[in-house]
């Protein structure tokens, strides 16, 4: 080390104590070597890109302020980035980022320093072998079910999983509402690159850890550590992004992650549940990166999704589930999948470990104790038999598609009640009158209410039936 560089650096960071926090001091000012001091200018080693560019973008009115004061008004700050801290065999790679402070980045000289003197902070190198990738294997894409309501998504997994950050689905961004697989589909990625591609590394991570080991590395000054471990990682999944919001640091120290990590070709996908637009509390810079790549999002599944979820979930337990039972949960359970995966846990659990037998009657119960207050009595099945009665018209007819208006009555009167007295979503509901679709529905129910307004008669009929189906609620 240059004495003279030091002495300089010693005169600035005089300066810089006096402009900023004593944790900041520590973090940013500290690790920072001077490396050389000629004429004006005054070259300083800084451990990584990222901690260059957190200077350069929080600390340059006060690094202007202590250049000037210590070398005068033509004062120069000049860089020494350690790019790869190197190890017993390689020097270390630097990077010269002449005319600091308001540079523009141009003409990067790649110097080649020497010696183990270039790094002084703890450097570890990941082994894409045995880094914890925190995946789980039980998530792969054979048994992720496709379905309309996940087809787009699925399929940038799959062209991710091939060729990480080498698709312009980067970042992957995938959305949608609780459990329609959003963590299932990136841990498959990951489970896929880790099986196809074992050189990657590859790291998942929900918004949970990384705040939480953010903020241990600030609190125990140990930022470079935290993003060189980041910096090494060539898938990054990060989990749940929305949760994010408003915390301003963490965002920023995502931000430079991201750009890192983008810039040099690794992959990133994260997962929210929103789409960029409406996430709240984030800086606008991060949100437009999320726009970079890939936006896709998840559906709710539809009833053939979920059936063959169920199956496939049931197979792959050993267990066979009577197609009766499976379809009444498909039907039944309108929450969300991770209540589905309850329902069916449980199911497992009575049929192996109590060796009951799977049938109707023990998945109601099970139902009942899992998905609370969406289990009213009423079945769909009950609310049409009471309604085509009620009507005198055939039940199945009145289930089927005749369009005649004495049939078209009594059923859009049963879809009406099935809303009302079921938790089925409009698309379930369509399902169960000839496949109709929610618009259908949607308009069977604007119709009912339009009668009610305008034909008492009918109003009347609508309250009876009300009654004949509150009273089997009831008892
Ligand atoms: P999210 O992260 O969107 O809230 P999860 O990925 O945790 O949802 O999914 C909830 C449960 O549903 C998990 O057990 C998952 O395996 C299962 N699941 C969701 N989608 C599918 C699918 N298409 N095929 C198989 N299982 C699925
Ligand atoms: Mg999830």
């Amino acid at each position: 080390m240059d004495i003279n560089a030091s002495t300089v650096w010693d005169r600035c960071l005089e300066v810089i104590r006096q402009n900023v926090d004593e944790q900041n001091f520590i973090t940013w000012f500290k690790p920072i070597v001077p490396v050389r001091a000629e004429g004006d200018v005054l070259t300083i080693q800084v451990p990584s890109q990222f901690f260059y560019e957190w200077l350069e973008e929080h600390y340059v009115p006060v690094l202007k302020k202590a250049i000037v004061q210590v070398l005068g008004e033509n004062g120069r700050l000049e860089y020494s980035v350690i790019v790869d801290s190197g190890n017993q065999r390689n020097p270390p790679l630097m990077v010269n980022y002449p005319n600091g402070t308001g540079f523009k980045r141009n003409n990067l000289q790649h110097v080649a320093g020497g010696g183990d003197e270039y790094s002084p902070f703890s450097f570890k190198a990941l082994n894409p072998l045995t880094v914890n990738s925190r995946l789980n294997p039980a998530y792969r894409f054979d048994n992720f079910v496709e379905g309309d309501c996940n087809r787009l998504a699925r399929s940038a997994g799959l062209a991710v999983s091939k060729k990480p950050g080498v698709t312009s689905f980067n970042p992957l961004m995938l959305y949608g509402g609780v459990g329609v697989g959003k963590t299932h589909l990136v841990q498959a990625i990951g489970n896929e690159i880790k099986k196809s591609l074992p050189e990657k590394i590859v790291l998942y991570v929900d918004q949970n850890d990384f705040t939480s080991q953010f903020l241990n590395a600030l609190q125990n000054n140990k930022i470079q550590e935290f993003q060189n471990y980041y910096l090494q990682v060539d898938l990054l999944i990060l989990d749940d992004v929305q949760f994010l919001a408003g915390r301003e640091k963490t965002q920023e120290m995502f931000f430079h992650i991201f750009n890192q990590l983008h810039q040099s070709g690794k992959q990133i996908i994260m997962t929210s549940d929103c789409p960029p637009r409406d996430l709240k509390g984030f800086q606008e810079r991060l949100l437009s990166r999320f726009k970079w790549g890939l936006t896709a999002d998840l559906q709710e599944p539809d009833f053939e999704t979920k059936l063959a979820i169920i199956h496939n979930k049931m197979k792959s337990d050993g267990i066979d589930i009577p197609t009766d039972v499976a379809e009444y949960l498909a039907l039944s359970v309108d929450t969300n999948l991770r209540d589905m995966e309850g329902v069916l846990n449980s199911l497992i659990f009575h049929a192996t470990l109590l060796k009951k037998e799977i049938d109707l009657d023990l998945a109601k119960e099970v139902l009942k104790n899992i998905v609370k207050e969406i289990q009213s009595d009423v079945s769909v099945d009950f609310i049409q038999k009471t309604v085509a009665d009620f009507f005198k018209v055939e039940l199945e007819a009145m289930k089927g598609k005749i369009k005649k208006r004495e049939i078209v009555i009594p059923r859009q009167v049963a879809m009406y009640f099935c809303k009302r007295y079921t938790q089925l979503t409009l698309a379930l509901i369509g399902s169960n009158f000839g496949g109709r679709d929610h618009s259908t529905v949607i308009h069977a129910l604007e119709s009912v209410e339009d009668m009610m307004k305008t034909d008492p008669n009918f109003k009347n009929s609508v309250e009876e039936l009300t009654k004949k189906l509150k009273l089997r609620v009831a008892g």
